[in-house]
């Protein structure tokens, strides 16, 4: 394929262009109108959370809009009736009115008999001048004009009673006359008045017949001020009654709203209450009504709650006694059978072999026996809330020489390698000093055991809030789910696994606690022969937050991989196989 090449009468901006169109863009009306655009934004963003929040203020809004369509709907039909109703009333009455006017006329015109055409202008004129003043309260105009199929001398021309001349009568009702000049023909048409104003108008039309003239016709026009005037009342009144009653149907949803809405907000107080512990909290029940009943049906759900809890607690503090007691307990009778084993121990030589072995056995069953009972110890102490910090401001690159000094020959038995990455500065932090090296000293231990006999990696990192600590191995690693299972108590991957080093399942839930004692995390990867990496975080400063962690969970080979690229430093749980404690 071809490169696409530009269209040859393309525009490209000019350098000289470009700087222009840069300080355009900064102009003050663009800024303006850009916070403008953003105030907006916000100002819709607002009430849409408005909107959304507020269960009142839907059913009020939605209340009013169906009770405005109601009454634009009543409203318009009734006004049509009311319209329709005046109007036919109007033409019924102009109609009689024009019949026997004509007529009269007529009479008039027949009885003058043969005259002059200036006598007959004459009495067209005194005709018309009478029969468009019919009374002080009442007003019509009459036009006298030559009929169209007349072609006559024009002897008497078109007599008006007003300034509404002949160019007011349609077309099609002249013709309508012309067609059928035996019968009255009506239309409703639109005048202008004296002062200017328009209005509607019945206009009623006859034939005449002028002695010596020939036809003519004769129409009345009937304005229908009055009428439109009544009916602008009437549109007055229901705009006036219609705001009114969606006025009074907004008050009156906004009342039984709030009898309703009211005792659920309640509730959700105190559901939220209860749900962060305040377990005493109750709702207002009285009366029958249905929020009555919900009241007490919360009520009866939080006693049951609350009993649930206190039962558990009790059991779960009872465990903890039992644990704790049973612990301190068997600490008297371990220390004579450790003596004891000690002294056994010291004269194996003296035993014949097999008693010698068993002699050996002994001594390290009591080593592994006197450790869970440390564990379970400190565990206990952890339980009852009697786990304190002794901090003190620490630089963790110590704490790390000492914990792998610690497991050196633990490293030295499996022929594992332990790594420890350099890092720039120191990484201080106000920590609990042994309990942050019990917590390394348990990974480091854990990562050399399950680790193979590969290297294992430390790895010490620091931003503004946090300092880290990962350690990784290239082991057997953890199959998918078990990162989330090894911060449990006495879970073990394999519990046939051969225990060298007399592990007592405790050593990570017992590092949780540590970490969290500290307001840190403890994060687990792992993948199976891949290997496992454990994370510790902790904040720099007691009680301060952490936002992120400055080192990431998997360790570094891991993250060039494709599927591994989006992992972030700062999400607790990173992987499928990751787990946050
Ligand atoms: P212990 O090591 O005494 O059994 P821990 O609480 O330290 O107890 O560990 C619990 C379990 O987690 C171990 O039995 C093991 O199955 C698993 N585990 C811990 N560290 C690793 C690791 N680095 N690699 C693989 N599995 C591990």
């Amino acid at each position: 394929m071809f490169p696409r090449s530009r269209p040859v009468n393309s525009v490209t901006p000019t350098e000289s262009q470009l700087p222009l169109q840069g300080a355009r863009l900064g102009q003050p009306w663009e800024r303006r109108s850009r916070a403008a655009r953003a105030a907006l934004q916000r100002m819709a963003r607002w009430l849409l959370h408005v909107w959304r929040a507020s269960l009142q203020l839907r059913v009020i809004a939605s209340t009013m809009l169906l009770g405005l369509i109601v009454v634009l709907m009543l409203g318009s039909y009734l006004y049509q009736r009311i319209a329709d109703g005046l109007v036919n009333d109007r033409l019924l009455t102009a109609r009689a009115e024009a019949t026997s006017q004509t007529r009269a006329a007529q009479a008039r015109f027949d009885s003058a008999g043969r005259m002059d055409a200036v006598s007959l202008t004459q009495l067209a004129f005194d005709v018309v001048g009478q029969l468009s003043s019919p009374g002080a309260d009442q007003s019509r105009e009459v036009i006298l004009t030559r009929a169209k199929n007349n072609t006559g001398p024009a002897s008497v021309p078109t007599v008006l009673s007003s300034d509404v001349g002949l160019p007011s009568v349609p077309a099609s009702l002249r013709a309508a006359i012309a067609a059928d000049p035996s019968h009255q023909q009506v239309q409703i048409i639109s005048i202008s008045l004296a002062d200017g104003a328009t209005v509607p108008a019945a206009i009623v039309g006859s034939r005449v017949t002028l002695p010596a003239a020939g036809q003519y016709e004769l129409y009345f026009v009937f304005p229908l001020e009055r009428e439109q005037q009544t009916l602008q009342v009437v549109a007055r009144t229901f705009s006036l009654g219609g705001i009114v009653l969606v006025l009074l149907l907004g008050g009156v949803a906004y009342v039984v709203t709030r009898i309703v809405v009211d005792p659920v907000r309640r509730a959700a107080v105190v559901a939220e209450r209860l749900s962060s512990g305040r377990l005493h909290e109750r709702m207002r029940a009285h009366g029958e009504d249905d929020i009555a009943r919900l009241g007490k049906a919360f009520n009866a759900m939080a006693d049951s709650l609350q009993k649930q809890i206190r039962q558990l607690e009790d059991l779960s503090r009872v465990q903890q006694r039992f644990v704790s007691d049973v612990s301190h307990e068997l600490r008297t009778p371990l220390t004579t059978i450790r003596m004891a084993g000690d002294l056994i121990h010291e004269s194996r030589h003296d035993f014949d072999p097999s008693v010698a072995r068993s002699a050996e056995l002994l001594h390290n069953e009591i080593d592994r026996f006197e450790s869970l009972l440390a564990d379970l110890l400190e565990i206990s102490r952890f339980d009852a809330g009697a786990a304190a910090l002794d901090v003190e401001a620490t630089d963790l690159r110590s704490t790390i020489v000492r914990t792998i000094d610690a497991t050196a020959v633990l490293a030295a038995r499996r022929g594992s390698r332990v790594e420890v990455i350099p890092t720039d500065g120191p990484c201080v932090a106000e920590i609990d000093p042994r309990r942050v090296e019990r917590i390394l000293r348990n990974l480091v231990a854990n990562a050399i055991e399950y680790g193979e006999g590969r290297p294992v990696t430390v790895q010490l990192g620091v931003n503004a809030d946090a300092v880290a600590v990962s350690v990784c191995d290239s082991g057997v690693g953890l199959r998918p789910g078990e990162a989330a299972l090894v911060f449990n108590r006495f879970w073990r991957s394999d519990p046939a696994r051969a225990r060298t080093t007399g592990g007592t399942g405790l050593g990570l839930a017992i590092s949780r606690e540590d970490a969290r004692l500290h307001g840190g995390w403890l994060h687990a990867w792992g993948e199976p022969g891949v290997g496992s990496c454990f994370r510790l975080t902790l904040p720099r400063h007691t009680g301060v937050p952490i936002e992120s962690s400055p080192l990431l969970l998997r360790p570094q080979q891991e993250r060039s991989a494709p599927s591994l690229a989006s992992e972030s430093a700062s999400s607790p749980v990173a992987t499928s196989g990751g787990a946050e404690s």
